[in-house]
Order: C-alpha cells, then sequence, then structure tokens
C-alpha cells in the first residue's frame, strides 16, 4: 500500500489502493458494506454525502465498490451525532448506527433529520472507487467534470479501473 496524504480533493487512481483521506464514515445503507451515508475529511474538513452507484464482485469474497459524493454542510456529522446521542453512542472512525429507537415517533424524527440533511447537499463533485469502506483505503477518486458522463457510464472504465475477471 501506498501512503500518500491527499486531500479528497486530490484526483487519485488508477486502481492503486492510496490511504483514505475520510476519517469519520457514517453507514446509514448497508448491503455488505455501507451504501450511503456520510463521510469527513480529515485534511480539508468538509463533509460529505456518499451514494453507491455500481459495485462489482472481483473474488467472491470482495467487491470493487463506486460512489458518488457530494458535499454537505459542514457541520452535518456533529449535527447528527447530537441527534443520535440520547439513542445510541457515536463509534469512530467507521459508525453503522442500528435504525432502532424506543418509539416508532422517535425513529420517524430521526429519518427526516437524515433527510433535512441530505436535502442540503450540492451537486455530486466526486466518484470514488474503494473495496468496501471509504474510510480505508481509495483505490480511485475523479472529479466529476473530468467524467464524460454521456449514457450509459462504465465508471469500472472511466476510473481506470482494470474490469475484473468473474469467475464462475
Ligand atoms: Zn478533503
Amino acid at each position: 500500500m501506498i501512503h500518500i496524504n491527499q486531500c479528497c480533493c486530490q484526483e487519485r487512481g488508477m486502481g492503486t489502493p492510496t490511504t483514505s483521506p475520510f476519517d469519520q464514515e457514517i453507514a446509514l445503507g448497508f448491503y455488505d458494506g455501507p451504501t450511503h451515508g456520510f463521510l469527513h475529511c480529515r485534511d480539508c474538513q468538509q463533509e460529505f454525502y456518499f451514494a453507491m452507484i455500481d459495485s462489482r464482485a472481483v473474488s467472491s469474497e470482495e467487491d470493487t465498490r463506486i460512489f458518488e459524493l457530494a458535499s454537505i454542510p459542514i457541520g452535518s456529522i456533529a449535527r447528527f451525532e447530537t441527534a443520535m446521542s440520547p439513542f445510541q453512542q457515536t463509534i469512530h472512525p467507521v459508525w453503522v448506527p442500528l435504525w432502532s429507537f424506543p418509539t416508532d415517533q422517535d425513529r420517524d424524527w430521526m429519518s427526516q433529520f437524515v433527510d433535512g440533511i441530505v436535502s442540503q447537499k450540492g451537486p455530486v463533485e466526486w466518484v470514488v472507487a474503494s473495496s468496501t469502506w471509504l474510510s480505508d483505503e481509495i483505490l480511485a477518486a475523479r472529479p466529476i467534470e473530468n467524467l464524460d458522463r454521456q449514457e450509459p457510464v462504465d465508471w469500472f472504465t472511466s476510473l481506470g479501473l482494470i474490469p475484473a475477471s468473474i469467475e464462475d
């Protein structure tokens, strides 16, 4: 693994793992790994909403996952942690909050709180590849304006990732 201290806002590539700049990852959806949630960059302090847009198996145990990242207001993660604090303790650097609450009212309130944060996200700025956790290793990252978004987009090709051979 190559250790390069790179901010989130730098192009990376292309299939070479680099140390993630993200020091907090909150997974609000999970399917063998996070599918959407919040990220914080330790270098520039920017916060993002991330969402998985594609995935491909590279082996029976490992996926390469493609995520799009859009900025959310700085402080959103702290607000989320505060809102969740009566129910669950924040876990660093990776937190998969259990979406289970004492009452339906509490759950609905928290869901609306999350919707409120997500509704403030800006346009997608980055497309990022990682094996599972965005806070672990980044395989490739490109700013969206450098990508040809004409349909159909093959994110694996766009990010310079070698197409995985799926055995079976
Ligand atoms: Zn950054």
